[in-house]
Formats: structure tokens, C-alpha cells, sequence
């Protein structure tokens, strides 16, 4: 029997996922055939035990980009994409619809909101699943000018799939944008240039210094390599510079992202730091109004253009199958990032629940906004 799979490969006792997630695969004792990185051939007779090792396999994947565990969210695995904020499809009731792919990072942004440090565990979502899950929801929106938004909590770029998820989303019927968030990392030239032709309308790059500064990421994190993707993308489809500044940290370097913005007809969206809960805090948040302040003082001074803001198109939210105070029977499936965090299921949505074991539980819903829920073992 001849086993070969799109997303899998086979190398050195390992099975990977999508290039970046692998776990060892036990072939001893199993009357393997023949081998390749695209297949593997066994004996029939051994053909159920090895079915059943590479499932287990895939349960006990690492990504290589983190170090970590790394659940894979598939169409047989029991776990809705609608409900959790960490992988999936985000539905805030407006025109615009996030996908999270995959989690997990590794561009180390000193003032990351994520904080991948407190995040025990990764997520990768199966592309086809994605894609269906995401066809089958969007006419719920009856809006047939949505923009989908490609933003993982981590870097997309990680994502081997992502040419295609593209391709598969500028397809669907209400679908006006697909747009990429991501800092470059991963992204070559020639796969921009197949990001464009597979339907990308819009890409959004974390540009933060002109420079490599290690107060701002990683030494992974080029930005040249990200200022020329910028200069790339820009000749054929919109393109957004979204600096974050760090109060004290990289203001000039923001100020030299506008000019570049500029020169190459970029929009620039400069963000605050904000200090999350969970996120990193190199500096105190500087206030709004201090930060509205700059950005007026910055136009003034022919640094900054205002943004040109298209009205929204008026969309419908996805169906809210919980609510706040429910109790609901629920099974535990699978850890979610946090320590102590689980995820469960139930009415078709992921519900996050902290301090929970694996199994079936009365979970009471404690947060339902959004579409995104929460909840406790009741
Ligand atoms: S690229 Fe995004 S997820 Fe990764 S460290 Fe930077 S802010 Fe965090």
C-alpha cells in the first residue's frame, strides 16, 4: 500500500507537516517497502498499524519554528474554527473576516501583545478545512464585499500553504479583499510575486525600523528584507506600513518609516504600544492623547499623511450559538497556548476554559463577545 499525502513529507524518521511541524514516525517492525520524502510504500499486511502510527504521529507533532507542541486542527478533529481567538476564523460582525492558520512565532518583537514566551503550545489549522469552513460561513454575513484578513497570532509567513489559502480565498463569491498581515519573515521575493498572482488585493507589513534593532526584534526580523517586499507589493496592489511605537524606543525610526511609506506610496498606520495583560512591556504605554498628539504634530510637519479610510460595508455577525451564563454540556479536547488553558466544544464553537482536564464537562460560559468565548467548569 502506497501512502502519500499533499501536506506530509517523510524524512529521517520524522513526519512533517506543512515543512515546519514534525514528530518521529515508528517504522520498526513494520514491512516498509520503499520510502521517499513524498511517500511510503508497505506491505499490506502492516498497513493498518502504520495508518495508526502516523495518526499518533500527528498527534505529538513540534513545530520547528518554536520548539513547541503543536495541536493540528483538521477536518476530522473534532474542533470548530469559530470560538477561539488562537486559531481559526474571527468574526467581529463587521466586513472584515481574520483567519489564524497557525499560531507561534519566533520574530521576538520586544513589545509583542502575544508574549509567545507565556504560550506553551502552537496551533496549525489545515488549509482545506480552513477554506471550507470559511465558504460555508460566509454567506451567513450576507455582505458580498468582505475583506479576509490573513492574520495569524504568530508570523503567516510561516505558513506553507499560504499561496494557495490565498488562491482558495480570492475565489470565493463575497470575498472583494484578501489581505496578508505579516512581517516579512518567510516571504521571499518570488513568493510575493505568487502571493499577488494567487489574488492578494492588500498586504500589511510590521514595519517598526528601517533597521535591525534589537530594542524593537529579533535578529530574524530584516527589515531591508521587509522594505523590499514593500517596494515590490506596492507596484501591483495596496500596501500598509503599520509601525508600532514603543514610547522611547524607536520614534525617529517610526518617523523614518513614514518617509519610506511615502516614497514607495505606502499607507502608514502608526500604532501605539499598548500594554497587554499577556503581552511583553519594554516601556510604559505612552497616553492617547500624548500619542494623537504626535501624530498631529508629525502631519504638521509633512512627516505623516492622514490615512485614507474607506467606509466599511454593513455586514451581519455569525450566529451566536452561546451566551453569557450558559451552561453547557461540552467535551475537553485539546490545550490550548496558556498554561492550565483547554479547548472545548460545543454547539459547533471552541470555547477556551482555564483549569479544565481532557473529557467531557458542564462548562458555564463566562464571555461570549465577539463570537470568541470563555468559559469554567461549572
Ligand atoms: S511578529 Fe507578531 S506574533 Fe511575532 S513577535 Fe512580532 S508581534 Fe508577536
Amino acid at each position: 500500500m502506497r501512502y502519500s499525502y499533499e501536506n506530509l513529507r517523510f524524512a529521517s524518521g520524522k513526519v512533517f507537516l506543512y515543512g515546519v511541524f514534525a514528530a518521529p514516525l515508528d517504522l520498526s517492525g513494520l514491512d516498509v517497502l520503499n520510502t521517499s520524502r513524498e511517500h511510503v510504500d508497505v506491505a499490506d499486511k502492516d498497513s493498518k498499524q502504520f495508518e495508526r502510527r502516523l495518526h499518533a504521529a500527528l498527534r505529538e507533532l513540534n513545530s520547528t519554528v518554536t520548539g513547541k507542541p503543536t495541536t493540528y486542527i483538521h477536518a476530522n478533529s473534532g474542533i470548530p474554527l469559530v470560538g477561539s481567538n488562537e486559531f481559526g476564523i474571527m468574526d467581529r460582525g463587521s466586513s472584515m473576516v481574520e483567519l489564524r492558520p497557525l499560531s507561534g512565532c519566533n520574530v521576538g518583537c520586544t513589545f509583542c501583545s502575544v508574549d509567545d514566551d507565556r504560550r506553551l503550545r502552537d496551533f496549525v489549522v489545515e488549509k482545506e478545512y480552513l477554506v471550507a469552513e470559511l465558504a460555508r460561513l460566509l454567506p451567513l454575513k450576507k455582505c458580498q464585499q468582505l475583506e479576509v484578513i490573513v492574520n495569524p497570532q504568530g508570523e503567516a509567513g510561516y505558513y506553507a500553504p499560504l499561496v494557495e489559502l490565498v488562491a482558495d480565498i480570492a475565489k470565493l463569491s463575497e470575498v472583494v479583499c484578501v489581505t496578508l498581515y505579516t512581517t516579512g519573515v518567510g516571504i521571499t521575493p518570488a513568493r510575493m510575486d505568487a502571493l499577488m498572482a494567487a489574488g492578494l488585493g492588500k498586504i500589511s507589513f510590521s514595519l517598526h525600523a528601517l533597521e535591525k534593532d534589537a530594542r524593537v526584534a529579533s535578529p530574524i526580523y530584516d527589515p531591508q528584507n521587509t522594505m523590499a517586499l514593500a517596494r515590490r507589493a506596492a507596484k501591483s496592489i495596496k500596501v500598509v506600513l503599520a509601525p508600532v511605537m514603543v514610547q522611547g524606543v524607536n520614534e525617529d525610526a517610526v518617523q523614518q518609516v513614514c518617509r519610506f511609506g511615502r516614497q514607495i506610496g505606502a499607507m502608514v498606520l502608526v500604532q501605539n504600544f499598548v500594554s497587554h495583560k499577556l503581552g511583553k512591556k519594554p516601556a510604559p504605554q505612552r497616553s492617547w492623547e500624548d500619542f494623537f498628539a504626535l501624530l498631529a504634530s508629525w502631519k504638521q510637519q509633512g512627516i505623516l499623511d492622514d490615512p485614507v479610510l474607506e467606509p466599511l460595508p454593513i455586514a451581519a455577525s455569525l450566529p451566536k450559538p452561546l451566551r453569557k451564563g450558559d451552561i453547557v454540556d461540552a467535551e475537553i479536547m485539546v490545550a490550548g497556548r496558556l498554561p492550565h488553558e483547554w479547548i472545548a466544544v460545543a454547539k459547533g464553537r471552541s470555547i477556551s476554559v482555564m483549569h479544565a482536564k481532557a473529557g467531557p464537562a458542564r462548562i458555564r460560559i463566562i464571555r461570549d463577545k465577539d463570537n470568541f468565548y470563555y468559559g469554567e467548569v461549572a
